[in-house]
């Protein structure tokens, strides 16, 4: 046996006497090092959850690589503890890495993301029939209707009649055996959908020829962007495209936003696919996620359809990769690693050779730039657009304009965009001009006279509705702005049935399925109300105040204001006799986003939002980096900002803005510095290194610092 012989300053080991593997443990403070060597000799692959010592304590970890050398001298590498069963894929462990750099996060953090969850699934015992099995002598009345009952339905849970299920057994008429409790029956599988499928028109037609030739092509583009207008048809281009992809033997990963009130377009791939479909959001139990990551991860379900952490689902040889209402900012990731599962679906298109299918009624401007283009401008029903009234609110000191309080009690069906929860925006004494602030946020508080609160947005602070001032004592409290609750309020008091959707209902579904049944009623709430449903009867869309998302100092608040009134326009006269009707009331009629949007001209105003973009360096032109410092103490904060901006500066791989103050969040003062680069790569690098200057002095402080690459 060879002994361990020095190379390079580093020792080799006899791979049959020593095995190393690269583990990265799963700890989530920044600064700690890199993948770490440690024996192990089991060969446990890429991807698998280990057991390992670190600092005298002992937790988990990824390995990585594997290696046969290592630069830690023989006595002093550490082993494996212990193999865990429970590993993810080599793919998703790359993935990871190179997150880590794109979003300049750590790989511990990234990994964390792609992590096989804890535990397995829970098993339980399933009965199935015995093909072919006759009894040997007469059933009993009871017997004989539960075996009846298990040809009707496959195999099942044994549940409450085991016993009963057992003497079957003994008769050697049913199988019993433990399986994964969520196992699901083969019979339920691909193509026992008795749904009906549509004939495709045209304009699908083409589209689906283009995926297909993308989805056999070796050298061309397979990077497609479906721009649609509303009622196109894009959700049946998905449905067939994904079902050609598994006729190939390939698998489909479908992204859409906040799954929870979008449930039509997970629906309607289950109707088609069966039980191969597995569904993943944040809003499932961490039991409900273990049992869809297993059988994604077994190969049991061939189809994902979820939000955006889905976009980690550990498939194999993925075939296509949808991204639904590419444009939806709850793509982006709020919390570090602050990635964009849109840029992570286009690497695991690349990764695996998949087509990447984009799709919108308003697209980004960045997709129309780097994606190819399919168009889809006429809806299914063939019915034009709705006609787009602009409402004049400069003169206006009410909440509904004339014509749009008739329109909608004209109307049978309508929805009302207005996005500001709650009942009014801020609360001030008419005395002595107290006005009610959040303590920990310089934000005022929001009421919410539902539930008789006063909350704060920001940071969750909630107090008691309060009867009088509690500087002066006065009664006499004004309440300024509108919210959606109080515009329900409004709209009740017109005799119209009031429906309303918004953060601060609980189970926003139901009541889309309740304005979904009903013959005349308003649906009123925020932005939610313009997403993804599907009413075909509804014949007035009205958007309140539709510069608000104009005011915010953000070089993307043309493009918002433009893609609400879009999709909410996309949701009026949707079907049934063509009556469609919008109303946008504005005090800004007459500002280019609004006016192209009443024009339904999505290809001009992107065109001209592009030019404008170019011309500011914004992204997709350039690449923003968003640094915030926050302490509770501002001369802190702004020290350590000021010392990350210098040497960010000096670097000269863009623009450096700031340090600026931002409002006071949670108890902290904040201050924000933006770089503005044209290479990505370069900006990131700079600001890891500007920022890990300061990264102890921040740490022995508890200064937090938060690094957000290409911030929505
Ligand atoms: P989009 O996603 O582009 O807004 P959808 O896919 O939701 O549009 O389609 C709108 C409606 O038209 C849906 O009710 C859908 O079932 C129906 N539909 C889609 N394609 C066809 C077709 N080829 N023939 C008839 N109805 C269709
Ligand atoms: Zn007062
Ligand atoms: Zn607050």
């Amino acid at each position: 046996m060879a002994a361990p012989a020095a190379i390079g300053g580093s020792v080799r080991h006899d791979p049959a006497v020593l095995a190393v593997a690269k583990i990265l443990p799963l700890v989530t403070a920044r600064g700690m090092p890199g993948a770490l060597d440690y024996a192990e000799d089991s060969l446990a692959p890429v991807g698998t959850v280990v057991r390992i010592p670190l600092h005298g304590r002992s937790v988990d970890g990824i390995v990585v690589a594997r290696a046969d050398e290592t630069d830690v001298p023989a006595d002093k590498l550490k082993a494996v503890e212990a193999v865990s069963d429970r590993r993810t894929t080599p793919e998703l462990v790359e993935l990871a890495q190179w997150m880590a750099d794109d979003v300049a996060s750590t790989t511990a953090r990234a990994l964390q993301l792609v992590a096989p969850p804890a535990g397995k699934p829970k098993q339980r015992l399933w009965v199935q029939a015995v093909p072919g099995a006759e009894p040997e002598r007469p059933l009993t009345a009871a017997q004989r209707e539960l075996l009846d009952s298990l040809a009707a339905s496959g195999p099942r849970p044994a549940g409450d009649a085991l016993s009963r299920w057992r003497t079957l057994e003994k008769h050697g008429l049913v199988a019993i055996e433990l399986a994964d409790e969520r196992r699901r029956p083969s019979a339920h599988a691909v193509g026992s959908s008795s749904a009906k499928i549509p004939a495709t028109t045209p304009e699908q037609e083409a589209a689906l020829t283009r995926i297909r030739a993308a989805a056999t092509t070796t050298e061309g583009n397979r990077e497609l962007l479906l721009h649609g207008v509303t009622g196109s048809g894009k959700t049946e281009v998905y449905l067939r495209a994904a079902a050609e992809a598994l006729d190939r033997g390939r698998t489909v990963l479908v992204l859409v936003p906040e799954i929870g009130l979008a449930p039509q377009i997970v629906h309607r791939f289950r109707e088609r696919f069966g039980d191969v479909v597995a569904v993943m959001h944040s809003g499932l139990s961490a039991g409900e996620r273990r049992d869809e990551w297993w059988r994604v991860w077994s190969g049991e379900a061939t189809v994902v359809v979820g939000a955006r952490s889905a976009v980690f689902a550990p498939l194999d040889d993925v075939g296509l990769v949808i991204v639904d209402e590419e444009h939806d900012a709850s793509f982006k990731a709020g919390e570090d690693p602050r990635y964009d599962a849109r840029r992570v679906a286009v690497w695991r298109a690349r990764h695996h050779q998949a087509v990447l299918l984009c799709g919108s009624a308003t697209p980004r401007p960045e997709s129309l730039l780097a994606l190819e283009v399919i168009r889809m401008t006429s809806r299914v029903d063939g019915r034009g657009m709705p006609p787009v009234e602009i409402v004049d609110m400069r003169r206006e000191h009410t909440l509904l304009h004339p014509t749009t309080r008739e329109a909608l009690t004209d109307a049978s069906k309508a929805v009302v965009l207005l996005n500001r929860r709650g009942w009014s925006n801020f609360l001030e004494c008419r005395e002595c001009g107290h006005a009610w602030e959040c303590p920990n946020c310089d934000v005022t508080l929001v009421l919410h006279k539902r539930r008789g609160s006063l909350d704060c947005h920001h940071c969750g602070h909630s107090e008691r509705m309060p009867a009088n001032c509690p500087a002066c004592g006065s009664v006499s409290l004004a309440q300024h702005g509108i919210g959606t609750e109080r515009l329900e309020d409004e709209l009740g008091s017109l005799g119209l049935q009031v429906l309303r959707v918004d953060a601060d209902i609980s189970d926003p579904g139901a009541v889309l399925a309740q304005f979904g049944a009903a013959k005349r009623a308003v649906l009123v709430g925020t932005q939610l109300v313009a997403k993804g449903h599907d009413f075909p009867d509804v014949d007035l869309g009205v958007v309140l105040d539709a510069d608000a998302t104009l005011r915010f100092p953000d070089f993307r608040s043309e493009e918002r204001t433009f893609q609400l009134v879009t999709q909410l326009a996309g949701r009026a006269g949707r079907g049934g006799d063509g009556h469609g009707r919008v109303i946008v009331q504005t005090k800004a009629p007459e500002h280019p986003a609004i006016l192209a949007a009443a024009a339904h001209d999505a290809e001009g105003f992107m065109s001209a939002e592009l030019d404008r973009r170019r011309v500011l360096g914004y992204p997709p032109f350039s690449t923003m980096v968003r640094i915030v410092v926050s302490h509770h103490d501002q001369v802190t904060a702004r020290d350590l900002a000021r010392d990350i901006a210098r040497p960010l500066a000096l670097a000269r791989v863009g623009e450096v803005l700031g340090p600026a103050p931002l409002f006071r969040l949670r108890g902290k003062e904040r201050e924000q510095i933006m770089l503005k680069a044209p290479s990505r790569p370069a900006a990131v690098a700079a600001v890891r290194d500007a920022v890990s200057r300061v990264e102890r002095r921040a740490s022995k402080v508890h200064a937090q610092l938060s690094i957000d690459v290409a911030p929505q």
